[in-house]
């Protein structure tokens, strides 16, 4: 039984559509939806991906209902941060109390309740990844960008060194300093140049291409940190070789190079352990949260050990980051996952691997299922597969994202149940069939 089916939702109609199989009633984008995207549109930046034609109306658990009252299966979370299911009535209830009582302050100038027991809270978790674990400190953000940002700053500030490394296939997001680091596609770093200086990528997965590069482009005491995905995002859902992160932070400590996580996409419980890093034990130095923290309200935070957080008052702040509201929300999402959202997804993850992995098996669209808890990656042909599969769940009924160049990307909400796993699973292999069939366009 989940905290969902535990916990009463409060609105009637909510609770219903949680409980609702997917149902399309006209194909999508149906009438409703067409005439607000196009009034919405001209308004909009362009620079918005709008995968596929969805306008959203609500949504409840892993059910999305559209404008139109189509209702789809959630298999990608509002890109891996619904991680309590949509509106959780433990989390929309303590937003709802939060609100009553105090929206903003401002946590860089003032103390209010929630800032300080969520960073403990964080500090106890992060004492869980490994025996070495530290006292750890948090600064809160409202965004992963953010968080990484602060990193940046902080690795730099500690350390009086300017070089960073990151990997080819990792993404950390898009403002200007985490897109230096940002190396999944080149369209993100298209015309934004020049970024930062003393950013260098080495391959992911291999560290030993860390070492080439302080021997050709990088000397090693120049670097401030190494800054990794513990598994690949958006770059492809790819778990490295086992001995990937140990080396690194092998490499590092040699160094004195400081070992940063990003676990904005496989934190909070996302790869059936609260942190990646809890699957090999490897304790970073720095560690990167958002998306799942809040299940979708804007909290992100960036974890250090506290002998690294040597910044004096100023040095780094936000107006809004930590708002008491979405702390609330923090606080409550973390209770569930900690309760057991974390374990159901490392139990329903299997599930659905195990699932995909048996319904695609001789599936000549596919090449390989991966991926660890709730972070599956499908690998398809070819990117224009992948697209018109995406694309064909849609119009079905099932919501999924692509990654990498040529993958979809699995990352229902936590909540999810064994049947649903076997139900998405099941027609995610009937679109691959029927795609493949009638042929993508080349
Ligand atoms: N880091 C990783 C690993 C991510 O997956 C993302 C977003 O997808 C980010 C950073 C950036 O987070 P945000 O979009 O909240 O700025």
């Amino acid at each position: 039984m989940t905290t969902a089916d535990t916990q009463p939702i409060r609105n009637p109609a909510l609770a219903a559509l949680a409980a609702q199989p997917i149902s399309i009633v006209t194909e999508p984008p149906g009438p409703r939806a067409k005439e607000m995207i196009a009034r919405a549109l001209p308004y909009l930046s362009p620079s918005l991906i709008h995968c596929y034609p969805l306008m959203v109306q609500r949504a409840s658990g892993c059910m999305v209902e559209d404008v139109d009252g189509n209702i789809y299966f959630d298999a990608e979370a509002g890109v891996a941060t619904a991680s309590t299911g949509h509106c959780h009535p433990a989390v929309a209830a303590a937003i709802a109390a939060q609100a009553e009582v105090l929206i903003h302050i401002c946590g860089t100038d003032f103390h209010y309740p929630g800032y300080g027991a969520i960073c403990a809270k964080l500090d106890e978790l992060a004492r869980r990844i490994g025996p070495n674990a530290h006292h750890w400190q948090t600064f809160l953000t409202n965004s992963g960008t953010e968080a990484v940002e602060a990193a940046i700053k902080l690795v730099r500030h500690h350390t009086r060194r300017q070089g960073l490394i990151a990997f080819r296939g990792g993404f950390h997001g898009r403002t200007l300093g985490s897109l230096s680091l940002t190396a999944s596609k080149s369209k993100y770093r298209r015309r934004f140049g020049p970024l930062l200086p003393g950013v260098f990528h080495a391959k992911y997965g291999d560290a030993d291409s860390v070492e080439e590069l302080f021997g050709t482009v990088a000397s090693a005491d120049d670097v401030a940190a190494i800054i990794v995905e513990p598994v690949l995002g958006e770059g492809g859902y790819v778990v490295p070789p086992a001995d990937f992160l140990p080396r690194l932070r092998t490499i590092a400590d040699r160094h004195g190079i400081l070992l940063v996580f990003d676990e904005v996409q496989s934190g909070m419980g996302r790869t059936g352990k609260m942190f990646a890093a809890e699957h090999t034990g490897v304790v970073p130095d720095v560690m990167l949260l958002a998306k799942g923290i809040a299940s979708g309200m804007p909290l992100g935070a960036m974890i250090a050990r506290r002998e690294l957080m040597t910044w004096p008052p100023g040095s780094h702040g936000s107006t809004i980051a930590g708002n008491p509201v979405a702390i609330a929300a923090g606080l409550a999402t973390i209770e569930l996952l900690d309760n057991e959202l974390v374990a159901n997804s490392a139990r329903v993850g299997d599930t659905l691997r195990t699932a995909l992995s048996a319904k695609l098996r001789g599936e000549p669209a596919v090449t390989e299922v991966r991926g660890v808890g709730l972070m599956i990656g499908v690998e398809l042909m070819t990117p224009e597969l992948a697209h018109a599969i995406a694309n064909e769940c849609f119009k079905r009924g099932l919501l999924v994202l692509e990654c990498g160049s040529k993958a979809i990307r699995f990352s229902p909400p936590l909540i999810i149940n064994d049947v649903q796993a076997v139900a998405i699973a099941d027609l995610f292999a009937a679109v691959c069939r029927e795609v493949r069939a009638i042929g993508a366009p080349a």
